[in-house]
């Protein structure tokens, strides 16, 4: 796996928001945890996610499937599941996640999960596997053009 190098170009562009090499390193330690409970009898692709409010509460997640695979839920939607019950969806804000994968492979986070980053956090710094290290970037770097009416 990939050592974490926290080599953030994309990080000092538009978020007004940045991680300490503190932070950054909690939140893909305690992803890396939440991984391992992943439920992925199917793809074998565990994924872990970890969470930073603006409160300063950290929250995570894993992926859990389905044998009905459209039922699946990723890692970053769980993580921002358990911080709206936490702190309530109008309080609530994401300041950071952090995503993982077993294989420690290039992902980023998926579409559906992308838009739901994008609703608690458009500033949010977004810490996923790129190609040989971790990447920074932000949820409107991400999805600049997400969907809102
Ligand atoms: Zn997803």
């Amino acid at each position: 796996m990939p050592t974490p190098d926290f080599n953030n170009s994309l990080m000092n562009n538009s978020s007004s928001f940045q991680l300490t090499v503190t932070q950054k390193t909690q939140l893909i330690a305690l992803a890396k945890d939440t991984m391992l409970k992943a439920y992925a009898p199917y793809s074998q692709f565990r994924v872990g996610a970890a969470i930073l409010t603006e409160q300063g509460n950290i929250f995570t997640g894993c992926n859990v499937e389905n044998v009905s695979y459209g039922l699946t839920i990723c890692a970053e939607r769980n993580a921002i599941a358990g911080a709206v019950a936490s702190e309530g969806g109008n309080e609530f804000k994401l300041k950071a996640i952090a995503i993982v994968n077993d294989r420690g492979i290039p992902c980023s986070p998926c579409g559906a999960c992308r838009q739901v980053i994008l609703e608690f956090g458009k500033d949010a710094v977004v810490i996923f596997q790129g190609e040989n290290s971790y990447q920074s970037t932000t949820a409107t770097q991400l999805l600049p053009t997400g969907f809102s009416f």
